[in-house]
């Protein structure tokens, strides 16, 4: 059985075509400057590639493009989509109307559209790639949508709600949705296997920490909090991205400035972050190289990202009043050693150690901490495609 992965935004869409019986990757791919020109890059699991400047007006001719790929290409996978047994999507918000994850049906479109507003910049585009995806493929391939919101619905009001008049809540939903949920559920899933224990039994911490990124308290098996809030923007600081700040120096900067709200948007979403601190750039790795090259400013922000991590994940022992396991995932929470040493020094009140040797292993799903550490320290590479495709094959099945 084959599942057909699609994450896709509003100028581009990746997709993966996943066999579930070995639970493996056939193709992956990417269609970039869809709108404009249009481009598609198609690597098969045994390396072939196909590459093309396709024209690509909307997510229709894009899907196009990835039935070519995949079924005639010289990197071509399969002979035909009747062998896909079913597309799941990435969906970035749904709100508190979605706790898991569904088949696509009209009103789940309806719903996905009106949950916009919310998240402008991405679902609009995914009810375009699902809209693709009926008119190309017709309603014969199943379709399910998997929200990056629907694992933090468990939290609490005490949790969720900012301290804001209640009638912005009840007029516009303001409050906190978080992100990032399909890799905090698959990540934090792997910690209950890998310590061979229930979730339901275990408190755990996944920092998932990408030019994205979010931290996430697991509890009894859900969540129970989480940094990002109404949108991506809160947590800590990410990439291009403030973080929590105090909302008066934004009004006082944007009356200094003459910004109105969407220019404040655009700067803290934008023009913040490791790339508004260094000045040098918003790649985790070129702002760590342009600190240890003495760039004071790289050094700051880099200082000041693992001292935002810390904090909160300080902050989610003692919301949980404990914590067996950490999980760093992601682009930097996978790759940087140094970044997970420096947050875990700062552990040694609970017990924790760690095994440098073990900590430098890339790569692959690793227990870093040390034998004698109280709270066990994992590196776990995130899966959001194959959650997503376990998620379509369970609801099909
Ligand atoms: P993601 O958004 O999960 O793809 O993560 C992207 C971030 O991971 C970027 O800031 C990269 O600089 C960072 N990253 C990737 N590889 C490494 C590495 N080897 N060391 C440090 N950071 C890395």
């Amino acid at each position: 059985m084959k599942i057909f992965v699609v994450n896709a935004g509003s100028s581009s869409l990746k997709y993966q075509l996943i066999d579930m019986e070995t639970e493996t990757v056939l193709a992956k791919g990417l269609c970039e400057r869809i709108g404009t020109s249009g481009a598609i890059t198609h690597k098969a699991a045994d390396g072939r590639v196909y590459t093309a400047d396709t024209p690509m007006p909307t997510h229709t001719e894009a899907f196009e493009a990835v039935v070519y790929a995949m079924t005639e290409s010289p990197a071509k996978v399969i002979d035909s989509f009747d062998e896909i047994s079913a597309i799941g999507h990435r969906i970035v918000q749904g709100g508190a109307v979605f706790s898991g994850s569904c088949l696509v049906t009209p009103k789940v479109i309806e719903q996905i559209e009106e949950l916009g507003a919310m998240a402008p910049l991405h679902n609009p585009a995914h009810v375009l790639a699902i809209r693709a995806c009926i008119k190309t493929f017709g309603e014969k391939i199943p379709q399910a949508v998997v929200f990056d919101t629907s694992f933090h619905q468990t939290m609490e009001p005490k949790v969720y709600m900012y301290a804001l008049p209640y009638e912005y809540y009840e007029k516009y939903g303001i409050r906190k949705y978080g992100a990032h949920g399909t890799s905090h559920r698959f990540v934090s899933h792997r910690v209950a296997d890998l310590e061979g224990k229930d979730i339901k039994d275990l408190k755990i911490i996944v920092c998932h920490i990408g030019n994205g990124a979010s931290i996430t308290a697991v509890k009894d098996g859900v969540c129970f909090d989480t940094s990002m809030g109404f949108t991506p923007l809160d947590g800590f600081m990410m990439g291009t991205r403030s973080g929590t700040i105090d909302p008066s120096a934004l009004t006082y900067i944007a009356e200094k400035e003459s910004m109105n709200a969407a220019a404040v948007n655009e700067m803290c979403n934008h023009r913040s972050g490791m790339l508004g601190i260094s000045g040098v750039s918003n790649d985790n790795r070129d702002v760590c190289k342009a600190a240890d090259e003495g760039n004071e400013r790289a050094k700051l922000a880099v200082d000041m990202q693992r001292y935002q991590i810390l904090k909160f994940v300080g902050s989610y022992v003692a919301a949980m009043n404990g914590v067996d396991a950490i999980a760093f995932t992601a682009g930097i929470g996978e790759n940087d050693a140094d970044l997970r040493s420096n947050v875990c020094a700062n552990l040694t009140y609970l017990g924790v150690t760690i095994d440098e040797e073990k900590n430098h292993i890339r790569g692959e799903e690793v227990k870093i901490s040390g034998s004698d550490s109280k709270v066990s320290v994992y590196v776990i590479p995130t899966n959001e495609e194959l959650a997503i495709a376990r998620d379509t094959l369970a609801l099909i099945s």
